[in-house]
């Protein structure tokens, strides 16, 4: 049998004194610092090029959306939340998506659909705001989901300086 030798406690100890005074100090010490409560959402979180928020559709400058439906989103999305409908096209590029939904109370934000498209039609947009009252609304179809290639270009150069930096750090 192992006996645990307690420590003897003082009685300031023993009314938790020392953790009151230390709990007050810092307390004191907030008082007097700058306030940090964000007024959300009249001031809303400030986003960057770095920011992953729900990811959108590519439309190019021509009118058309940038996917060509090949599904490989869908298939690296580990959230399961994106669902591809795709159908012939008579442009160059073939195939386009007929629907394209995804479920944002599943969307984890994790980007992997933006890193998994070989046609740089899928980016993480700097939209944070999620809200609405039924989960069917939140269901994005592709309507939605598409977005002008100029709403999404600082995330788009960002991604390209980091792709570019990977091709340059494997060649050598
Ligand atoms: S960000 Fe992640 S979870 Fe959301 S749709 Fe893309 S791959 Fe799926
Ligand atoms: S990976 Fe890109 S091109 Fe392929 S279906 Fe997804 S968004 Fe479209």
């Amino acid at each position: 049998m192992v006996i645990v030798k307690r420590k003897t406690l003082s009685l300031a100890e023993r009314l938790y004194l020392p953790e009151v005074v230390r709990g007050l100090s810092i307390t004191f010490r907030k008082l007097f610092q700058p306030k940090i409560t964000r007024q959300y959402p009249e001031d809303p979180l400030p986003t960057t090029s770095v920011t992953r928020g729900q990811p959108r559709l590519v439309v190019k400058d021509d009118g058309n959306i940038a996917c060509v439906s090949c599904g490989l989103c869908e298939a690296a999305c580990p959230a399961y939340a994106i669902t591809i409908d795709g159908h012939e096209t008579d442009r160059s590029i073939e195939r386009e998506p007929e629907e394209f939904q995804i479920d944002m109370l599943r969307c984890i934000l994790c980007g992997f659909c933006e890193e998994a498209c070989p046609k740089d039609a899928i980016f993480m947009s700097n939209e944070l705001e999620l809200a609405d009252t039924t989960r069917s609304a939140l269901v994005y179809d592709l309507e939605r989901l598409k977005r002008p290639a100029a709403a999404l270009a600082e995330r788009m150069d960002y991604i390209k300086r980091i792709n570019k930096r990977w091709q340059t750090s494997s060649s050598t």
